[in-house]
C-alpha cells in the first residue's frame, strides 16, 4: 500500500500534475509512505527479537499515512478511502485492541461531521459513509480473530518472539522424548497433560490415549504388596496438595496389560502451588529381586557363619582363660589378637542379620510402653564399664528443672519395640566412646507434647562436613587418620537408621570435625492419656535386661544359671553365642567369655 501512494506520488511529479488534482499525493504522505517501506523491509530481514511490537507499529505507520493522504485529499470524498478499507480489514490481525479504537475514530469523525456544518453535503449517503468506514473493521474481526490460520500466526509470532525460547523449547521436547524414564506431567487437577514415549512404553498406554485423562486412571498406583495404595501414601497426591517433593520405591503400578511392576517415583510440583507436578518414574522390578536375592544370600550366609565364628571365639576364650588354659604370655598376645578379630567378625554378622532382616521386613516389632529417660538411663548404666576402661566420663543428664536425682527425669513415653530402642540408644552411645580419645560422652532426653529427642553428644573426634551427608548409608565409613585404627563395619548407623524409621522418627548429626558430635533421634510422643492408658492394658513387667545389668554395681546379684560346660559347647557352640548375647543384646561380649572348664 506504502508503495502503491508513493507510485502515485512519483507519477504526479512525472506527469506534472496541477496541486489541486485530486490523486496528488502530499510530500509529507510520501515520506510517511517511504518510512513505512524502509520500517516494513528492516523488520523483515534484521533477527528483530519482539516481532509483534514491531509488526504494530508498522501497521500504525501506516494507518496514519493513509489517514493523513484522507485527510489530504477530500477527507470523505477522497480517493484514497479505498486504501483505508483496504487496511482497516487487517486491523482484525490484532484483535480489539486495534479494531475498537480504530472504530471509536471512525464514529468520532463522522458524529463531529454530521454536527459540525459544511462538513457534508447534501450528496453525501450518510449510511454509507457509516459503513465504508466500519465494514472494513468489522469483516476485519470476522476474518481473522479466533480464525486458527490467525492463531497459528500468532503462536508463530510468540514463539519467535525469542528464538532462543524456541530453540530451548524443541530441545527439552527432544530431552523429554529421549529420557529412559518415564515422565508425566500432571495438572492441578490431576489430569495428564504430558506423556513420554518411555512412560507409554512402560504403563502400555499410548500418548493421545493418555492426555486428558485423570492420572489415576493412567498410572493405576498400588502398594508394593500389590494393594490400592491409601491417600495419604499416595505421593502423586500429596505432590499436587503439599507443592512438596516426593519420592518412593516402595510403590507399584498396574499396567495396562494388568501386569505388576514395581517402581521408582518421584514427584516434582512446578511453578507456585498447585500448578501441577512432574512425575518421574521407571520399573525397578527387576533390581529389587536382584537386591533380595542379595539379601537372602546374605543372610543366610551370616547365619550359617555365625555358628562356626561364636565356636572358634568360644575356644580362643577358654585359651585366654587362665582357669582352662596355659599359655605363655607370646601365645596369649597372639590369641588375644585373634580373639578380638574374632569378635569383630561376630558383630559384622550379627549385623548383617540384623540388616537382612530390617530390609526384607522380617524385622518384628513388638510395641510396648516406654519411659525413655528410665530406659534410656538403664542402658548407660549398662555401658559405664566400657567407658571407665577408656577414662571417658559417661554422663546421663536428661534436662529438666527438677533438683534432686530422682526429679531429674522427666516423664516423655513412647511405644515403641524396646529391642529395637536399645539397639539405638546403646549403638550411638558405643560409637561415642569408640570414637573419643579423652573427655566425655553426654546423652540427653528432650522433647516437646509431639516428640522424645535422645541426643548422644561426645568431644571426640568429630566428623568431617562432606562425610556427614553419607553417614547413615551402608557399609559408609569415614576413611582418615583418625579412624583408620578403629575397627568397624559401617552398618551400624545405617541399622539404627533403619530401626529409627521403622519407629516413625528421625535420626541426625550435627558435627564439628576434631571437636566433638552430637547424634539426635527423635521419636513420636505419646500423649498422657494414651501413655496411662496404654499402662493399665500392659501386664506388669519383670525387671528389664538393661536393669538387670547394671545391678552388679549397686546390689549384690543373685547366682546366674551355671555357664555351659566345654563338652556342651562342644557339641552344640550356639550356646557360647547365647550365652554372650544375654549379656549384651548384640551379643556384643564386653569382656572374656565365661565358661566352666571341661567337667
Ligand atoms: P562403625 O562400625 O564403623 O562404627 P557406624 O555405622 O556405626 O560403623 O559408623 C559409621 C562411621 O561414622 C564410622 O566409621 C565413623 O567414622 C563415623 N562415626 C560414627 N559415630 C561417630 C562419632 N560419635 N564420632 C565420630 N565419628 C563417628
Amino acid at each position: 500500500m506504502a508503495a502503491i501512494v508513493l507510485s502515485v506520488y512519483a507519477w504526479g511529479k512525472f506527469n506534472d500534475l496541477p496541486s489541486t488534482d485530486s490523486l496528488i499525493v502530499s510530500e509529507a504522505a510520501a515520506i510517511l509512505a517511504g518510512i513505512t517501506i524502509v520500517a516494513s523491509v528492516v523488520a523483515y530481514i534484521a533477527p528483530i527479537k519482539k516481532v509483534l511490537s514491531a509488526s504494530l507499529a508498522i501497521y500504525g505507520l501506516l494507518l496514519l499515512m493513509v489517514i493523513w493522504l484522507i485527510m489530504e485529499t477530500g477527507a470523505v470524498h477522497s480517493p484514497f478511502i479505498a486504501l483505508w478499507m483496504l487496511s482497516a480489514a487487517f486491523a482484525g490481525l490484532y484483535g480489539w485492541v486495534m479494531v475498537g479504537p480504530l472504530g471509536f475514530l471512525v464514529i468520532g469523525y463522522i458524529v463531529i461531521s454530521v454536527v459540525s456544518d459544511g462538513q457534508l453535503d447534501q450528496n453525501d449517503n450518510l449510511p454509507a459513509l457509516i459503513i465504508g468506514g466500519l465494514l472494513p473493521l468489522g469483516l476485519g474481526m470476522l476474518i481473522w480473530y479466533r480464525n486458527p490460520t490467525v492463531e497459528r500466526v500468532k503462536v508463530k509470532l510468540a514463539e519467535a518472539n525469542t528464538t532462543e525460547l524456541h530453540k530451548v523449547t524443541n530441545q527439552s521436547e527432544i530431552v523429554i522424548n529421549a529420557i529412559g524414564d518415564g515422565v508425566l506431567a500432571i495438572d492441578s487437577q490431576g489430569i495428564v497433560r504430558l506423556i513420554n514415549p518411555a512412560a507409554q512404553t512402560i504403563i502400555g498406554w499410548s500418548g493421545k490415549d493418555a492426555v486428558t485423562l485423570d492420572y489415576k486412571a493412567v498410572l493405576q498406583l498400588a502398594t508394593d504388596d500389590g494393594q490400592e495404595i491409601p491417600m495419604h501414601l499416595d505421593p502423586i497426591l500429596q505432590g499436587l496438595n503439599t507443592n512438596q517433593q516426593y519420592r518412593t520405591s516402595d510403590i507399584s503400578i498396574l499396567t495396562s496389560s494388568g501386569k505388576r511392576l514395581l517402581i521408582s517415583i518421584v514427584v516434582s510440583p512446578i511453578g507456585d502451588p498447585g500448578d501441577g507436578v512432574i512425575v518421574t518414574f521407571r520399573d525397578v522390578t527387576k533390581e529389587k529381586a536382584e537386591e533380595r536375592e542379595q539379601a537372602e544370600f546374605i543372610s543366610t550366609a551370616s547365619h550359617e557363619m555365625r555358628t562356626p565364628v561364636a565356636s572358634i571365639e568360644g575356644y580362643l576364650g577358654l585359651a585366654l582363660n587362665p582357669a582352662t588354659a596355659q599359655i605363655d604370655d607370646k601365645a596369649r598376645s597372639y590369641i588375644e589378637k585373634a580373639h578380638e578379630a574374632t569378635q569383630h567378625l561376630g558383630r559384622l554378622f550379627q549385623d548383617l542379620l540384623d540388616i537382612s532382616k530390617s530390609e526384607d521386613g522380617r524385622l518384628t516389632s513388638n510395641p510396648q510402653l516406654i519411659d525413655v529417660a528410665k530406659f534410656t538411663d538403664d542402658i548407660i548404666m549398662g555401658l559405664k564399664p566400657q567407658a571407665d576402661q577408656k577414662g571417658i566420663h559417661l554422663g546421663f543428664k536428661p534436662s529438666s528443672k527438677g533438683a534432686s536425682e530422682k526429679q531429674l527425669h522427666p516423664v516423655y513415653h513412647i511405644s515403641q519395640d524396646k529391642d529395637h530402642l536399645r539397639e539405638v540408644i546403646s549403638n550411638l552411645t558405643e560409637n561415642a566412646i569408640k570414637y573419643t580419645h579423652t573427655g566425655e560422652v553426654l546423652i540427653d532426653v528432650t522433647g516437646d507434647d509431639g516428640e522424645v529427642v535422645i541426643s548422644v553428644k561426645d568431644s571426640g573426634i568429630g566428623i568431617p562436613a562432606e562425610d556427614i551427608p553419607h553417614l547413615f548409608q551402608k557399609f559408609y565409613r569415614v576413611d582418615n587418620s583418625d579412624t583408620r585404627e578403629i575397627n568397624g563395619t559401617g552398618l551400624g548407623l545405617y541399622l539404627c537408621r533403619r530401626l529409627v524409621e521403622s519407629m516413625n522418627g528421625r535420626i541426625w548429626v550435627e558435627s564439628q570435625y576434631k571437636s566433638g558430635s552430637t547424634f539426635f533421634v527423635a521419636i513420636p510422643r505419646l500423649t498422657r492419656a494414651e501413655a496411662d492408658k496404654l499402662a493399665s492394658e500392659q501386664p506388669a513387667e519383670p525387671q528389664s535386661a538393661p536393669e538387670a545389668a547394671k545391678q552388679p554395681a549397686f546390689e549384690p546379684q543373685a547366682p546366674p544359671p551355671p555357664p555351659p560346660t566345654l563338652s556342651e559347647i562342644e557339641q552344640n557352640p550356639e550356646l557360647y553365642r547365647q550365652q554372650m548375647t544375654q549379656s549384651h543384646p548384640r551379643g556384643r561380649p564386653a569382656g572374656g567369655p565365661i565358661i566352666r572348664p571341661r567337667e
